[in-house]
């Protein structure tokens, strides 16, 4: 295995620009270096990942565990490789077939295990460390040459002729308003604060209440109940749905017809993509963990919300909005991340190259190549992966398969006729 720069090592200058710099190095920003790399026939040389993180997929990893996920919700057919190196393959070779879950009426799944170290293998196979340098963008802006930008970082700033920015779901996890009051030592953590250790939460002796509706509030809820009495508060019924959108959202297609033809920039766009999101919810075998859970007694389900909380020297004092109290309890939040496109580096990266922002502060892209639309509307060659690209890829734009149809697109755009034919052909039939 190779080994990416060394951390705080300055980025190198007075170079060529690289063909891409990649903003982020999880999972989409893998899965595309892979597709330059493989398909693109780009070189190791001309590709700079940039991320803080020491290693590439570092994100993604250390949530699902700090969530207690076992195995992915997606099926084995969603991988960040490319034939004929395939997760199946990957787990024929290995002998490691049994940790394909079975699904009813659906593909398998593959365990958190599998799916990491078919990842790795896409990563080592292919060397893709070589491209990683351990840095935060800060910016991007226009070269004087004009024909590259400049990406600032904080280890110096390098060239190049396009971006992609892949950096993932939103960067601050979402607090009630009535956390608010609370000191940073109070029994309150955020599945999803940096330093939260799931195997610390062991050791409360009152009672844990796991704030959320969707399926890392149920792993999460489900692994704890293992050790500690656990309520799972929702303020919805939980609701149950196998996957996060129908499959045929996959398919360009459909996402051609069903989003391409609505305005660019659109609130229509978000809201026909929410309404195909099955968010905030919980799939079956996570159902029946939970289930299994308050059988034994270790769980309990509440419908309701926390109205206000204060710290007492045995724990929190919980106010619910029915007027019932809690004490002496520990609070774990499973509340989601703020919006992506809130995070400073998109308005700033709009901000210094005139890119347009649509509703929501999500980015107008081309749907084509998903390049950023400059405000005079002609292309950038800042390109966008994941949930940012959410409005030109659909509901899967944030997921592992997200990334696969990204990096095509980015590599490979269809030609304009066959994106407008569709266009025209899914109006006629409306
Ligand atoms: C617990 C969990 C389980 C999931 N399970 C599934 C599943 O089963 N199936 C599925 O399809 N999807 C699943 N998803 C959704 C999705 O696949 C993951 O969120 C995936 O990690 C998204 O990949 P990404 O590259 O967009 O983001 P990430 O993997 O989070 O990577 C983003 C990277 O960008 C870096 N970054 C951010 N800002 C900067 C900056 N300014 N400069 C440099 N680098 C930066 C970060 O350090 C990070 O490494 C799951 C998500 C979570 C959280």
């Amino acid at each position: 295995m190779t080994t990416n720069d060394a951390p705080g090592e300055r980025l190198p200058i007075d170079r060529q620009p690289y063909e891409y710099v990649i903003v982020g190095g999880g999972i989409h920003g893998a899965c595309l270096t892979n597709y330059l790399l493989t398909e693109g026939e780009y070189t190791h040389d001309e590709i700079r990942i940039l991320d803080p993180r020491e290693e590439l997929l570092t994100s993604f990893a250390k949530k699902a565990r700090q969530c207690g996920m076992e195995t992915l919700r997606s099926t084995f057919v969603h991988h960040i490789g490319i034939e004929p190196f395939s997760l199946e393959s990957f787990a024929e070779e290995a002998g490691r077939e049994g940790e394909l879950v079975s699904t009813e009426s659906y593909p398998d799944r593959p365990t958190l295990d599998l799916f990491l170290d078919h990842a790795r293998d896409v990563v080592d196979r292919h060397d893709l460390d070589d491209c990683h340098h351990q840095s935060r963008v800060t910016d991007v802006t226009r070269s004087t040459s004009q024909e590259a930008y400049l990406v600032e970082t904080d280890t110096g700033t390098i060239e190049a002729h396009r971006v992609v920015l892949s950096v993932g779901l939103g960067a601050t996890p979402t607090l009630p308003r009535w956390t608010t009051s609370l000191s940073d030592d109070a029994p309150l953590a955020h599945v999803w604060d940096d330093g939260f250790d799931p195997t610390t939460t062991d050791e409360f002796e009152g009672r844990t209440f796991v704030v959320g509706g969707g399926i890392t509030a149920g792993q999460f809820a489900c692994r704890l109940a293992e050790r500690t009495d656990v309520t799972l508060l929702s303020r919805h019924e939980l609701d149950i749905e196998l996957t996060e959108a129908d499959p045929y959202w996959i398919n360009w297609r459909h996402i051609g017809e069903e989003i391409h033809t609505l305005p660019p920039g659109s609130e229509a766009r978000l809201d026909r993509i929410r309404a195909a999101r099955n968010d905030a919810t919980i799939p079956p075998y996570v159902e029946r963990r939970l289930t299994e859970a308050c059988d034994d007694g270790a769980l309990k389900l509440r419908r309701g919300e926390i109205t206000s909380a204060h710290a007492t020297d045995q724990g929190l004092s919980l106010r619910f909005d029915d007027g019932k109290r809690a004490t002496a309890a520990r609070v774990v939040l499973a509340t989601g991340l703020e919006p992506v496109p809130d995070q400073p580096l998109v308005e700033r990266v709009s901000g210094s190259l005139s890119l347009a922002r649509g509703a929501e502060g999500f980015p107008v892209l081309d749907d084509r190549t998903l390049a950023w639309r400059r405000t005079d509307g002609t292309e950038s060659a800042v390109y966008v992966s994941g949930a940012l690209a959410e409005p030109s890829v659909g509901p899967f734009a944030r997921n592992i398969v997200g990334a696969r149809r990204a990096a095509e697109r980015i590599l490979d755009p269809p030609d304009q006729t066959r994106a407008d034919s569709l266009s025209v052909s899914s109006r006629g039939g409306s």
